[in-house]
């Protein structure tokens, strides 16, 4: 890999390759896989990942928002997209985009019905939701007979999946609470598919119910945090490679004598003489203020440089002293090793939300 000059998230296409064949390899060969790509495929430009994931065959891309799904159609993408939790004012243009919504209640699924009517649609297809215990977007049981009826009186739509969202499926100790959500996906579909007279596609599990509970795989999967190189448990992290790599370098390296502080607000009060090395990354790039005065730390020539004082808008500064290094080297905020997910802890958060949170203006450069 070459040396950076800057800041710059990299990713590896191989890596995603192999993660999307490692899922493959653990979903039922029947079962069709849909790649989560929403929130700009978890940070790591959604248009370059779902290019490449249709390379690989995948059957269908999730997004959260229209915006997200038209981005993809725009960028050539042409695999169904299914939007998780669109808005009624984008329905016209979720159509005119070939888009597939999330319908979850009965005002969207009116709604809904209004603007494909109106555009003129037959058998525009919708995917029905059903929460079975997330208690976050969905139908309930007691709403199938509504929703079936709804359904049959109009032949602008229809319905091409049923699913709904597990809550707590990389928690071996919610076992139970996730059997029974399985158990109620199940009689809730079974009372749907009887009452509409057809059979939609099933789908239930994220990357960490694919990897838990394979008896629950139905016709599809819904795989984001897996596809991007964490199994949610120290044991399945070892068969997944994080695709990406925050790199930056060191701008510039400050001796300091005991009694001077460093950055905003003077948290930072060295005790002794100190080094310290300037890194042009902050809170703007995504690295949070709750990763400064010692929690997060990044790596420099394999050893560990603590963040200190408060993380700054565009900068961080680090703890250097025992590290032998030049302004000018690379720097790992993290990658393969240590993990976004090792990172994360070191601030109480977790890798989808640092992965997440790398903010645009952070350059991303494909391994291929
Ligand atoms: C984000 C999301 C997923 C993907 O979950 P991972 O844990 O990243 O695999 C699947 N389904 C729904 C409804 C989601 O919102």
């Amino acid at each position: 890999m070459e040396k950076v000059h800057e800041t710059v998230l990299e990713i590896d296409l191989n890596a995603l390759t192999r993660n999307f064949q490692y899922l493959k390899s653990r979903t039922n060969p029947e079962t069709k896989i849909l790649a989560v790509v929403k929130a700009f495929a978890y940070g790591n430009d959604a248009s370059e990942i779902a290019k490449h994931l249709e390379t690989l065959q995948v059957d269908y891309f999730a997004v959260a928002y229209t915006n997200e799904g038209v981005a993809l159609r725009d960028a050539g993408i042409r695999t169904p997209i299914l939007v998780l939790h669109p808005q009624s004012i984008n329905f016209k243009t979720l159509i005119d985009r070939c888009l597939e919504p999330s319908i979850y209640s009965h005002f969207v699924l009116n709604t809904f019905i209004e603007v494909a009517e109106a555009e003129k649609q037959s058998n525009y297809p919708v995917h029905i939701k059903f929460n079975t215990g997330l208690n976050r977007l969905g139908f309930d049981g007691a709403d199938v007979t509504k929703i079936t009826t709804t359904l049959k009186n109009t032949k602008s739509i229809h319905a091409k999946s049923i699913f709904s969202h597990l809550a707590a499926s990389e928690d071996l100790n919610e076992k139970i609470f996730t059997e029974n959500q399985i158990q109620l996906f199940k009689t809730i579909s079974d009372a749907f598919i009887n009452a509409i007279g057809y059979k939609p596609m099933l789908h239930l599990c994220n990357t960490s119910g694919v990897l838990n509970y394979p008896e629950a795989h139905f016709d599809m999967v819904r795989s984001g945090i897996g596809l991007y190189g964490f199994g949610n448990s120290e044991l399945e992290d070892t068969h997944f490679t994080p695709i990406a790599t925050l790199k930056s370098i060191i701008s510039q390296i400050h001796t300091i004598e005991a009694g001077d502080s460093v950055g905003y607000n003077r948290v930072f009060k060295a005790t002794k003489k100190t080094k310290t090395a300037t890194i042009p990354i902050g809170h703007a790039d995504g690295i949070g203020r709750q990763y400064g005065n010692g929690k997060g730390f990044i790596t420099i020539n394999n050893q560990k440089a603590p963040i200190i004082g408060n993380v700054c808008m565009d900068m961080i500064m680090v703890d250097i002293t025992d590290i032998p290094c030049h302004e000018g080297d690379e720097v790992i905020i993290f990658g393969k090793n240590p993990t976004a997910n090792t990172f994360a802890h070191s601030a109480n958060s977790i890798s989808y939300e640092i992965i997440t949170a790398i903010s645009q203006r952070v350059k991303r450069v494909f391994l291929k």
